[in-house]
């Protein structure tokens, strides 16, 4: 199995250091590349595309065509994990700050984001939170989007206040938090998992 990390920014090197680490668990032989060029993730087995800042994410992928090489891996059932910014670039819908910075998204999943949701008094925070499948986790959020609406063909995995703050729809997996950013691969493995589908 190879697991392509959308390395363009952000936190690229927690996301391949917590994906070898539930391969490791799962006792799967894969490899866990990080790439900022074109021709890796069109030859991966899943993607993640990690938190940072989404417009610039956004910038770079198009411009290299890593974002068509995503869609594709995307249309062949393989699994994608989008955390924080990586969230909004799944997204099919964004607020008026995507709007007015311009940022393409991808799409893949049928719900609407709100960036910067928590605002400035709570940038960042850890919280539990319960998440179906997995059970109760440790959520870090960042400067975190939310998900504010979803479709019908999208399940909610955890929700924190009145927001979604994880949602899946098939081989798409959505999260407003940091699960590279605690010791706990379970989310981690739960993508893995995804490709068993
Ligand atoms: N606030 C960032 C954005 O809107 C996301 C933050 C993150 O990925 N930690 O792009």
């Amino acid at each position: 199995m190879r697991i392509a990390v959308v390395g363009v920014q952000g936190d690229v090197e927690e996301h391949v250091l917590a994906t070898k680490a539930a391969m490791k668990k799962l006792g799967i032989d894969g490899e866990v590349i990080a790439t900022r060029r074109s021709g890796v993730v069109a030859k991966s087995d899943g993607v993640i595309i990690p938190g940072g800042e989404s417009t610039t994410i956004s910038r770079l992928i198009f411009r290299d065509s890593i974002a068509d090489e995503i869609l594709e891996v995307a249309n062949q059932g393989k699994p994608v994990m989008g955390t924080c910014a990586g969230l909004i670039l799944l997204s099919k819908c964004g607020d008026e700050l995507v709007e007015r910075t311009n940022t393409k998204l991808l799409k893949l999943l049928d719900a609407k984001i709100k960036r910067n949701a928590f605002g400035r008094q709570r940038e960042s925070f850890q919280v539990p939170l319960h998440f179906k499948g997995i059970g109760e986790i440790e959520a870090v959020f960042i400067r975190a989007p939310v998900i504010v609406e979803v479709g019908k063909d999208v399940d909610v995995l955890a929700t924190f206040e009145d927001y979604i703050v994880a949602a899946k729809q098939n081989n798409i997996l959505g999260l407003a938090f940091h699960p590279e950013l605690t010791e706990d691969t379970r989310v981690h493995e739960y993508f893995l998992k995804m490709s068993e589908i």
